[in-house]
């Protein structure tokens, strides 16, 4: 049934979702999609781009799943569609939501996650507080806290309007946001280990983390934004994978001055390579591309300059499965499901 449920159309799982309300209760769709085997991590890239409004790479957000829990880093825009088309809900498939940064690009996608997880059927369902971690930034209420009292205010209307119509829970509807100093583990849960650690992100974008998550002797790291980033490099000491984010502009417009800030707050494909060559992952992955003007190949020849060992170009919906070693697939949305 998990199977059969993944690929029906979205009409048949309300079909299904009422007719089991009445019986063994509502089809868990986070249940149905398979979770990983014992001491793999699954990371999932929801999202690969920037702010630039593109459908062919949404917003920043990686899925990570272990431990029996499923986790995501950042919220960009198109969250909920991508996890709908993996068929997991996005109210009660995701355990917590971990924010790299404030930079809107990261985080626009949150209400959307927040308000369709609340509402009655497969893509959502929650029936706890949507748990949201995020760094703080040492002022009251601060961070993470600041966009749950915020939502809670501007979207109240809803709220009000579907506890007293549609009968959700007010417990659904509600943000539990906890703010963290970084350079620490910030989540352990399940066997699962996340650490949330400093990077350079620019003087005025702080604060910026990223974060490194440990499952028995796997692990996954990841960037979130930064420039060539030492602390970067010591926390993901060892680790399996490093998703790192990527800036690349063709020469005619790195004359524009616009571009500059832009440019001095992101890794360059050499500066990502040296760290890579530092670092020495099983595997190094691209997400968050922001490419102006060049190609996803080019920034791959470009890193290897300073690189030699395996690095991927990722794409919405690539998966890495992280266990002796790291298998890569993606996502066929003709046969919507995963190419072996
Ligand atoms: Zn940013
Ligand atoms: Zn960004």
């Amino acid at each position: 049934m998990a199977g059969s449920i993944r690929k029906m159309p979205w009409s048949l799982l309300v079909g299904v979702a009422i007719s089991l309300a009445i019986g063994p209760g509502i089809p868990n769709i986070a249940a149905s999609e398979e979770h990983p085997v014992s001491g793999e991590i699954v990371v999932t890239l929801l999202g690969t781009g920037g702010p630039e409004p593109t459908a062919t790479r949404f917003g920043p957000a990686t899925l990570i799943q272990a431990g029996g829990l499923s986790l995501l880093f950042d919220a960009g825009r198109g969250v909920t569609v991508r996890l709908y088309q993996l068929g997991i809900s996005s109210g009660k498939g995701i355990d917590a939501v971990f924010l790299t940064h404030y930079h809107s690009d990261h985080v626009e996608g949150l209400p959307d996650l927040w308000m369709t997880g609340y509402m009655f059927g497969p893509f959502g369902s929650r029936s706890r507080p949507l748990r949201l971690w995020g760094p703080s930034d040492g002022k009251e209420p601060s961070g993470a806290a600041r966009i749950a009292k915020g939502l809670t205010e501007a979207f109240s209307d809803d709220t009000r309007i579907r506890e007293a119509d549609e009968h959700i829970a007010t417990i659904a509807t509600q943000i539990e946001a906890r703010d963290f100093q970084p350079d620490r583990v910030v989540f352990d849960e399940s066997g699962v280990k996340v650490t949330a650690f400093t990077v350079d992100h620019g003087d005025l974008v702080k604060p910026s983390v990223g974060y490194r998550i440990d499952y028995g002797s796997r692990s996954v790291t990841l960037s979130g934004d930064t420039k060539f980033s030492e602390n970067l490099i010591k926390f993901a000491s060892g680790t399996d994978l490093l998703i790192h984010e990527v800036f690349a502009m063709s020469p005619q417009l790195a004359t524009l001055p616009q571009l500059k800030p832009v440019a001095d707050h992101h890794s360059s494909p050499e500066q990502a390579g040296a760290v890579f060559s530092r670092v020495k992952p099983k595997l190094a992955a691209y997400s968050h591309l922001v490419l102006l003007g060049v190609s996803a190949d080019e920034i791959l020849s470009r890193t290897r300059g300073a690189y030699q060992g395996p690095v991927a170009a990722g794409e919405d919906l690539m998966r890495f499965e992280v266990g002796n070693s790291i298998v890569v697939k993606r996502w066929n949305q003709d046969l919507r499901r995963y190419s072996d």
